[in-house]
């Protein structure tokens, strides 16, 4: 499009149809100025002759620009064209405003980035690689209608993409109206990541139940026929049976906690706690465990109290995970230490840094290869599948531990050394802060 391409031209702002009324009438003007000083026409008959002219050369142009055809509609000129181009820049979108015939008339930066090979007055169809936008575009442009069209943009990583066009009238300068396309683009992938983390966590946790649940209807079914008659066998599968139900109380249990902690995950806690008590009645509640595994659990923790807001049942929940893995993964070591320390940030640290109490949860056991560490508290993750349900876990537990932890406004810091073993470390901001995220 003309306008504003070249603003030094003087006839840059007008439309083609306008330019040439322009010239005409210069030529006409001229000529009659010239016919006038030669004395061979009366000044008031050139005057009305050059009146004639100009309704000649603007009335068609004025009547046509009211009704453009499809073909000519790049010549019109859509008022405030500036205003027009300012709206297209600020979307935050990639976004094309094209004309009736697929030509572009205005882009913006993110458009740009997209499609590097769009360019204004040019097709957009020849810019545009991806098979599905092309007929998207072919269709709207045969019927004016809006369309939608999805796909996968490769380049440089992969990107589900959704275009949409939207017809839009475009007043023009002089009182018509263009009819325009606005194309405009949204990225897909979070949604879709979203929609498949999702469709995991189902799959997940109905696999999870559905374990359990076929063990349980086997022995159920072996109970009332072959081991019927055997109190034996009886005693033997009751017991399994028991750890089944137990392990799917469990799940049950954890899933809520997860769902419970995530609904008040923008809510932080604002009553104080100590955690020191907190911790004392985990490691008590832990004893059992502790002598059935043969582990010493080492308690260094400062005198109470040692004060942070938070939620006593999740922080129960939290310390209770932290330590009763270290019991049953880090077993073989022997030992697991608790300490309670007070991190004050250096001078030379991150500017954001804050003064933190920290519990830190150590044990002595195998450790944890360094490609697992990332990838610990994700839902369901776990580095031996077998090993976890053989201790009864869910896979949800660390998930557990890191989301109740950022309700906390705190963090998690796992560091292990294979065959050394691990330490899982809770940091809570010291005080109590208003702030709500
Ligand atoms: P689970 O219910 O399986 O214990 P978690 O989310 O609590 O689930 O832990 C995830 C996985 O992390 C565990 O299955 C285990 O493989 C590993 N893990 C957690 N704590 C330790 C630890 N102290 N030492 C070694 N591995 C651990």
């Amino acid at each position: 499009m003309a306008t504003g391409e070249t603003p030094s031209s003087i006839f840059a702002p007008w439309s083609d149809r306008l330019r040439h009324a322009a010239i005409i009438l210069l030529a006409a003007g001229l000529a009659l100025t010239v016919l006038v000083a030669f004395g061979q026409l009366p000044l008031p008959l050139a005057a009305a002759a050059f009146v004639l002219i100009v309704a000649a050369a603007l009335v068609p142009w004025q009547i046509h620009n009211g009704s453009a055809s499809p073909g000519d509609i790049r010549t019109e000129d859509p008022v405030e064209a500036a205003a027009v181009n300012a709206i297209v820049a600020g979307i935050p979108d990639p976004a094309v405003l094209l004309d009736r015939a697929g030509r572009v008339i205005h882009l913006n930066a993110a458009a740009s980035q997209l499609a590097p090979a769009l360019r204004k007055n040019e097709l957009a169809q020849f810019a545009l690689r991806s098979p599905e936008i092309v007929a998207a575009l072919r269709e709207a442009i045969a019927t004016t209608q809006p369309r939608r069209a999805t796909y996968l943009d490769q380049v440089p990583v992969d990107r589900w993409m959704e275009l949409v066009i939207t017809p839009v009238p475009v007043p023009t300068r002089f009182g018509g109206v263009d009819k325009c396309m606005l194309m405009t683009f949204h990225d897909l992938t979070p949604l879709r990541r979203v929609e498949e983390m999702r469709a995991d966590f189902v799959a997940n946790a109905s696999h999870e139940l559905r374990t359990p649940l076929a063990a349980l209807s086997g022995f159920i079914d072996t109970l009332q026929g072959p081991a019927k008659d055997d109190p034996k066998a009886r005693e033997r599968f009751l017991s399994i049976m028991q750890a089944q139900a137990k392990r799917m109380a469990r799940l049950i249990d954890d899933l809520l906690s997860l769902s419970r902690v995530e609904l008040s995950a923008h809510v932080r806690p604002d009553t104080m706690v100590d955690i020191v008590p907190i911790i004392r009645q985990v490691v008590d509640g832990l004893e059992p465990l502790a002598r059935e595994r043969q582990v010493e659990i080492e308690v260094d923790l400062p005198e109470p109290p040692v004060t942070i807001a938070g939620d006593r049942e999740e922080l129960l929940r939290l310390f209770e995970n932290l330590i009763e893995n270290a019991l049953k993964y880090g077993a073989s070591g022997g030992k697991v230490i608790v300490s309670l320390s007070t991190v004050v940030p250096a001078k030379a640290g991150p500017a954001d840094a804050v003064p933190e109490y920290r519990v830190t949860v150590r044990d002595f056991g195998p450790g944890i290869a360094p490609e697992h560490l990332p990838r610990l508290t994700e839902r369901f993750y776990r580095v031996d599948v077998g090993d976890s349900r053989a201790q009864g876990g869910t896979g949800l537990g660390l998930s557990l531990v890191k989301h109740i932890l950022a309700r906390h406004r705190g963090r998690l810091l796992i560091e292990s050394v294979p065959r050394q073993g691990a330490t899982f470390t809770a940091c809570f901001p010291q005080g109590k802060s208003p702030e709500v995220a």
